[in-house]
């Protein structure tokens, strides 16, 4: 089968052609329907996580498909049925694992950087439990899920609490996960939604999505001020992670609201008793857990959560990501092997 893989000693990406085993025990082989490109691909080629990254690998963690076939200790699944493959593998047998946030697992896989992923023809799954059904709906469609729908899902649940009635939230970075979550915020929390991003198209996406007001990051704190009465963001979340977002997020959080990080643009904040309103805090926020992605299946199933996929064959994954890159993609940019 065809495959996109990274050779991290070259920072090269080739398309080659592989062979794959036949799935053994709980092991789900997936036909990709989709596999969607995310800004973590782009780190990884550009060399940014090298101890994470070792060994040649095929890249996509972000993937949903068809059933092809199950190893005989696989119960609840059918060949052909549709699944969204989560993004992060535990061991299984942790303290993390074990409470169902395999996504904290410290022995963890991560698909497309530590073991081979989705940008290919065939995906081989370790576990039916990383697998969840689709129902009815398309697969294609569903690719987004597993890391960027389901991320901004745990950003919102993350920062929930936080928001109360009447309270505003701001978003930074409308792109692939800054979509889902205006979807997911105003679903889940009622609040008046700010968007922050430079790219006018963005900003138009963002109040098509429901978002009170799309501003550039120079009018943000104008604009969270009144539109708060003063009282700041209950809750901001960052899907940039640039020096500059962090430090425009922690002006605008309001006392005892909340920042969530997720963007990896790799910028820092200093953090001192003067950095936040008074009791305000910030988190990272790492994926979701399996269950948050099957909340993610049954708001999609419910029209809560919707996603916009730009297809590209899979030879054309270095363009799909260049396109990335240069902030050009509508939505989501998913590769499509077949
Ligand atoms: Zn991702
Ligand atoms: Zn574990």
């Amino acid at each position: 089968m065809r495959a996109v893989r990274f050779y991290p000693d070259e920072q090269q990406v080739r398309l080659e052609q592989v062979d794959l085993r036949e799935p053994r025990g709980d092991e789900v082989l997936v036909r990709v329907a989709g596999a969607g490109v995310c800004r973590s691909d782009l780190h990884i080629v550009d060399g940014e996580f090298p101890g994470f990254v070792s060994k040649p690998v095929t890249l996509g963690h972000e993937v949903a498909g068809v059933v092809e076939a199950m190893g005989p200790d696989v119960s609840g699944l059918r060949a052909g049925d549709g699944v969204a493959v989560m993004v992060g593998w535990g061991c299984g047998h942790c303290e993390w694992c074990v409470s169902g946030h395999e996504q904290l697992c410290p022995d963890g896989d991560e698909a497309g950087a530590t073991c081979d992923g989705g940008f290919a023809e065939l995906m081989l799954v370790p576990h039916r439990r990383h697998v969840v059904p689709l129902g009815e709906l398309e697969p294609l469609a569903a690719s987004p899920f597993g890391c960027a729908a389901l991320s901004a899902y745990g950003a919102v649940k993350r920062v929930a609490p936080s928001v109360g009635a009447g309270h505003l939230a701001a978003v930074m970075g409308i792109g692939g996960l800054g979509e889902f979550a205006l979807q997911l915020l105003g679903h889940l929390t009622g609040a008046s939604i700010v968007a922050i991003d430079p790219r006018e198209r963005a900003r138009t996406r963002a109040t098509e999505l429901g978002a009170a007001l799309a501003v550039e990051p120079a009018e943000a704190r104008e604009a969270v001020e009144e539109a708060s009465g003063g009282r700041g963001a209950s809750a901001v979340i960052d899907f940039v992670g640039s020096d500059d977002t962090l430090a425009l997020g922690a002006s605008l959080v309001a006392r005892r609201g909340v920042m969530a990080l997720l963007g990896l643009a790799q910028g820092t904040l200093p953090f001192g008793f003067w950095t936040l309103a008074p009791e305000a805090s910030l988190t990272t926020v790492l994926a979701g857990s399996v269950a948050d992605l099957q909340d993610v299946v049954r708001l999609a199933h419910e029209g809560v959560v919707t996603s916009r996929v730009q297809p590209y064959p899979l030879e054309d994954a270095e363009r799909a990501m260049s396109e990335l890159r240069s902030g050009s993609v509508e939505g989501r940019a998913v590769l499509v092997p077949s």
